[in-house]
């Protein structure tokens, strides 16, 4: 996938800061924050969703993320972590490479990332 940012980013063809990889997984900050050391997991190889990931490379990556969580957490004095991911369009996933959100979170931060009832 030659246009896809995240396999840019993970071939280095973008710049990121990026603030984790090994063989299977990187993780890098987007460059729209949304709280303080809010990060992108993501496997190296292009995945779409998690329809067509295979479970190896996603416990791989979940296994990132909890390491993630902690460090994050740790660094920035955050009391708390959201994951967030979105598969398919109507999910609202916008860039179509898998990834998953880490937001850590912060006593009174102002987001609300918790689903609400509709109907
Ligand atoms: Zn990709």
């Amino acid at each position: 996938m030659n246009d896809c940012i995240f396999c840019k980013t993970n071939n280095k063809e973008v710049s990121a800061k990026i603030v984790f990889e090994n063989d299977d997984v990187s993780a890098f900050a987007p460059i729209k924050q949304v709280s303080k050391g809010y990060t992108l997991v993501v496997p190296k190889n292009h995945f779409e969703s998690i329809f067509d990931i295979d479970k190896n490379t996603l416990e791989k990556l979940i296994a990132v993320s909890k390491d993630l969580s902690e460090q994050l957490v740790k660094e920035n004095n955050a009391t708390g972590i959201n994951l967030l991911h979105a598969s398919g369009k109507d999910a609202q996933q916008s860039v179509f490479h898998f990834h998953l959100h880490i937001v850590p979170r912060y006593e009174n931060d102002g987001l609300d990332l918790w689903l609400r009832e509709k109907l």
